[in-house]
């Protein structure tokens, strides 16, 4: 049993609403575009990269890396540098393959970045394959699931005011949903009073969560932390620049909201100071960019220093989202998944049979390995 073919396909589909809400209106719908106050360059389109890895004997296991620009860049790594070293290779040797493909590039300094999320979506596919060769399930060969479903929360609210985000909310809490994240960082005053508007209008039992995408100072960031504290949030999200793990651990020891980090970080190595500086109080690595061997790694490390998970699931669709909840069920120390409507729902056309998320909790898929199949024809014509 050997690996035999690593196709890499970089993806790109028209979407209708962004996360953070309406799209601009732009002459060329491929050029990316940045959304001041934040700094990242964004997408009017859902992009990815999806990997298909084949044995000999014809067994398949897909795999997904996050990647919301670029895919290509992701998908040249995986061709060019990880299929050659793959092929031949006993899929069943997972942290194996894991170690040699992350020491090919490690010595010129690439242990993070796209070289890890091009990892990443091979160790998911060879997770899926290793699924479907045991005929079990991804969570049992990761060690069986703590729970059966995977509590979650619905992140982003994209309204403009704070009357719409209440009302967009209040559908969701009428569907059995209690937990929400802001997508803030709008300043201190007005993310303090966005989420004041939501405690209020939704009452004390929602869990309220905010995600500043690193916009601001310490001093701000502990201002806005105690006035999070004050309001029972859940935690604070990417309050400060990623590279800055001393002024988060300065934020964490000032603030009482408990303080959210990870989506930037690839591996053990990366996330090793964010737990040994107490710069952190919940782990944010996203599958697509950690794959599932690095995750479960990262979990079983911030377990040892009493700390929960709380996995980034942004615009991976589908086979990212089936691996999220196969980790999410196998870590013991899982906070809650990540739930973002607009991409679960465009995910949902790329897969064979549907993932379910319903009353705050994502259903286990059900089957060998990841439990959730790319339809390969759906997915040429949705392709842009
Ligand atoms: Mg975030």
């Amino acid at each position: 049993m050997c690996v035999s073919k690593v196709e890499a396909i970089p993806v790109r589909i028209k979407r209708d609403e962004a996360y953070l809400g309406s799209l601009p209106e732009m002459a060329d719908p491929a050029a990316y575009f940045t959304r001041p106050p934040y700094r990242a360059l964004y997408s009017a389109y859902f992009e990815t990269a999806f990997v298909k890895i084949t044995t000999a004997e014809g067994a398949v296991g897909w795999g997904e890396a996050l990647a919301p620009v670029a895919p290509e860049v992701v998908c040249a790594i995986i061709e060019q540098l990880l299929a050659p070293v793959l092929i031949g290779c006993d899929p069943l040797d997972g942290n194996v393959l894991w170690n040699v493909m992350y020491d090919l590039m490690r010595e010129r300094g690439y242990y993070g970045g796209f070289m890890l999320d091009a990892i990443s979506a091979c160790d998911i596919a060879l997770w899926d394959l290793r699924g479907k060769l045991l005929d079990q399930p991804a969570h049992k060969l990761l060690g069986g699931a703590y729970r059966e479903r995977v509590p979650c929360y619905v992140s982003g609210l994209p309204r403009p005011t704070p009357e719409e985000r209440l009302e967009l909310a209040q559908a969701y809490v009428d569907q059995g949903f209690s937990a929400f994240k802001l997508a803030a960082g709008h300043g201190v005053r007005q993310d303090a009073a966005s989420v004041g508007a939501l405690r209020a209008g939704l009452g004390a039992d929602t869990t309220l969560l905010l995600d500043a995408h690193w916009v601001y100072a310490l001093d701000e960031a502990v201002q806005l932390g105690q006035a999070l504290a004050e309001l029972d949030v859940g935690f604070f999200e990417a309050p400060i620049n990623p590279e800055d793990v001393e002024s988060h651990a300065q934020l964490a020891a000032a603030a009482a909201v408990p303080i959210a980090h990870g989506e930037t970080e690839r591996t053990r190595y990366q996330f090793r100071p964010w737990l040994t500086q107490k710069a952190a109080d919940i782990l944010q690595p996203d599958v697509g960019r950690a794959g599932i061997s690095e995750t479960v790694k990262i979990a079983a490390m911030a377990e040892a220093f009493n700390t929960r998970m709380a996995p980034h699931l942004s615009v991976g669709l589908g086979v990212c989202i089936a691996a999220s909840i196969q980790v999410a069920a196998a870590i013991p120390n899982l906070y809650m998944l990540e739930y973002q409507p607009p991409v679960f729902e465009i995910a949902n056309m790329l897969l064979k049979s549907p993932l379910i998320c319903q009353a705050g909790f994502y259903e286990m898929p059900s089957g060998a390995g990841l439990g959730a199949a790319l339809d390969e024809g759906r997915l040429g014509q949705l392709q842009a």
